[in-house]
Parts: structure tokens; sequence; C-alpha cells
């Protein structure tokens, strides 16, 4: 949207850690204190974005995520899985844009339309995908793909053993055990599998699936570097296609 206008850095820039723990160094301060426009998540998931800018005085320049959505505490955090929440993020990072830098505004209205566009084509795949994937079931390591799933009509069948690996805890033996026998006995269409965060028990399902030949899917949570959100989207949704349309 900003094109050559101004420069687009992630805070989280590498697919090997984990954004759940993540902690800023002096330089991603620095580097945020610099900003024109702070894009953060919200609902938790960075809060130390919100502690830096508001030491800064800048919060007219944040645009938190979650708020834009109205998402409460306690939704899933994941929001920019959902194609549809990111185009209403879109919308926002260009009204904000416009009152940065006015005399602008008809190029970053021009990329927002061009951009726009692009999203429209990311949802009209995941429509045409539901025709294959409305009403299957999956597990996920993480409640990572939650909005992405729910567009797709996917239910997620271990909502429990995905919730405590995300609060870093263990997933108790009965979901452990439900778990396994739904790999064995093929009672969902794939599982994804957050690449970013990994445990001992992410592992043994991970090799339990590849054992009993249930699909994989890996998604990583935060922008691989060399893509850009259309192209990891499109990515993601294609390597769901690749199962369901087998
Ligand atoms: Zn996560």
């Amino acid at each position: 949207m900003v094109g050559n206008k101004y420069k687009v850095e992630s805070i989280i820039k590498s697919v090997n850690v984990d954004p759940h723990s993540f902690s800023p160094s002096s330089n991603d301060a620095k580097q945020i204190a610099d900003s024109k426009i702070i894009v953060s998540s919200g609902l938790g998931y960075d809060d130390w974005v919100n502690k830096i800018v508001t030491a800064n005085s800048q919060n007219k320049n944040l645009i938190d995520f979650a708020d834009v959505l109205h998402k409460k505490d306690g939704d899933n955090e994941h929001i920019w899985f959902g194609v549809q929440n990111i185009q209403k993020l879109s919308q926002a990072v260009y009204q904000q844009m416009i009152k940065v830098d006015p005399k602008n505004k008809a190029y970053y209205q021009a990329n927002f339309k061009e951009y726009d566009l692009k999203l429209a084509s990311l949802i009209q795949r995941e429509k045409a995908l539901k025709k294959y994937t409305n009403g299957k079931k999956a597990y996920v390591t993480e409640p990572l793909p939650y909005y992405m799933l729910k567009d797709l009509g996917v239910t997620i069948a271990n909502q429990h053993f995905a919730k405590a690996v995300e609060d870093d805890t263990d997933p108790s033996i009965d979901d452990v055990k439900d778990m396994e026998n739904g790999l064995k006995k093929h009672q969902v269409s794939f599982l994804v599998v957050n690449k970013q965060v990994t445990s001992g028990i992410i592992t043994k399902m991970t090799d339990l699936a590849k054992k009993y030949h249930v699909p994989i899917v890996y998604f990583t949570e935060t922008l691989p570097n060399d893509l850009g959100y259309y192209d990891w989207m499109d990515g993601n949704i294609t390597q769901i296609e690749r199962i369901v349309k087998k």
C-alpha cells in the first residue's frame, strides 16, 4: 500500500522464533519509536508493542488490528489467518496513510484498491475450495489457522489439545489419547502443524500422522521473510487444496 513512499518492516523477522514468547530488543523498540504507523495484532499477542508505543506517546500512530475487527479478549488471536480480517486492516492502514501523508492520497488509494482485489481473489479461492472442505475435520498443533479453517467450513477436532500447546501447558492424557486414536482411525482429513512451535508431544503427533498416512499441512505462524501476505496465504490454501482434491 505504501509502495515506494515508505518502508514496511516486520519486528519479528524470523519464522524460527515463537512469537508467543517474543520480547523486543532495544533496536526493535527504536524502530517502533521511529515509525509513522505501527500495526499491532492485539488481544494480548504482542503487548510489548503497546508498552513501547505508550512509553513514546505514539498512540495516535498505532493501529491495533484486533480493535479494527472489534475483537474481544478470549477471541482467537491469530487474526491474520482470516483474509477478510486483512481486508479490514488494509482499509484501516489506508485511512491512516492518507492522514499521515495526504498529498499522496491518490497513490495510496490506487494501491489500496489493487491490493483489495488481490485479497478478494484469495477469498474467491477459499470459497471455491469450500466445496471440498466444508464439513471436514482437522487436527491442529496450535489454534493458528482458526479463521482460515472456519472460512473453509473445517472444524478443529482437538481444540483442547491445541489450546494447551498454545498456553505452554501439557495437554491432558485424555486429549492426547483422543488425538492418537483419531489419527490411527483417520477421523480427520489432515493435521495442521505450526512449524514455529515445537515440543515432544507435537513431534510425537506428527510422527503418528505420518505413520498412519494422515496428510500434514505445515504452516508458519508469522510471515516468512521471503514472502508477502498474499503469496503466503495463497501457498497455505494450495497445501489444503492438494490434500482435499486428491
Ligand atoms: Zn500462536
